[in-house]
């Protein structure tokens, strides 16, 4: 999904919402599987997306989720319950702020930084989450105007989960990087503290009911989509020099891809 390394400068929020709107009905059908995911596989779809990830088991992917969702809904059970984001982020010496500028090319909807002490919320990657509610008919199980406070109370989770909290999600998570003799080195496993952070967020929802998780791996599914539609692949340029043909030849006895030779 990221652009990064492109010389297109980003799509403006207008042409994302039209792109997301003539899309609307691939979006959909993208999406659709996802209702019938539960919670830890779709977690591990989002950590399948790590590369260092690959060549996991999707039994070993979906473990890892359930555990840093749980830690989520942990976390969340024994944060003091200020009842508001802002609130509980400004007593903390957190600054949060919306930014219309330099905003990140992969979609980013929030982030958080240590120095300053700081959320910086993207209004055009937010507007394009609440549109992609509308556009799956999400908005019932999501409640008005979710992404928000659903980003908010995510970035304050990446504050709580550093120090003790990161070290006890990595005993729990018990990825072995080294091992010497009886001794073992416990490594990082990228993307969970993504999951535990949704998971959080979820947690202290008014509407639990909408998933983070499903509307993070959902935003992924129809940026791709209405990227697509924005910018469909220029066509190759003409040559007025004959040259082989270019059709790849299907490997044998694979009939469908002999009936789709374009397939990848
Ligand atoms: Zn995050």
């Amino acid at each position: 999904m990221s652009r990064r390394g492109s010389a297109l400068p980003p799509l403006t929020a207008e042409q994302l919402r039209l792109a997301l709107t003539l899309s609307a009905e691939d979006v959909r059908s993208a999406c659709a599987p996802l209702a019938d995911l539960s919670e830890a596989e779709l977690g591990a779809q989002l950590l399948r997306a790590v590369a260092l990830h690959a060549q996991r088991s999707a039994a070993e992917l979906t473990e890892w989720a359930r555990i840093c969702l749980d830690f989520g809904r942990e976390l969340a059970a024994a944060a003091p319950d200020s009842g508001d984001s802002l609130e509980w982020a400004a007593a903390h010496g957190i600054e949060v702020v919306e930014q219309d500028a330099d905003v990140p090319a992969n979609m980013v909807i929030a982030q958080y930084t240590t120095r300053p002490a700081r959320i910086v919320l993207y209004p055009q990657t937010l507007d394009f989450a609440e549109a992609v509610i509308d556009t799956l008919g999400w908005r019932a199980q999501f409640g008005p105007d979710p992404v928000r406070q659903l980003a908010i109370e995510h970035e304050i989770a990446h504050r709580l989960i550093d120090g003790p909290a990161a070290r006890e999600l990595k005993r729990r998570l018990r990825l072995t990087s080294l091992r010497v003799g009886r001794f073992a080195v416990l490594g990082h496993v990228v993307g969970a503290d993504e999951l535990v952070c949704h998971s959080y967020a979820q947690s202290r929802s008014p509407f639990p009911g909408g998933s983070s998780l499903a509307l993070a791996v959902a935003l992924n599914r129809a940026a791709r989509i209405a990227i697509r539609t924005a910018r469909p692949p220029a066509p190759p340029p003409l040559s007025l020099t004959p040259t082989p043909t270019q059709t790849p030849t299907p490997p044998a006895g694979n009939p469908s891809r002999r009936s789709l030779p374009w397939a990848s």
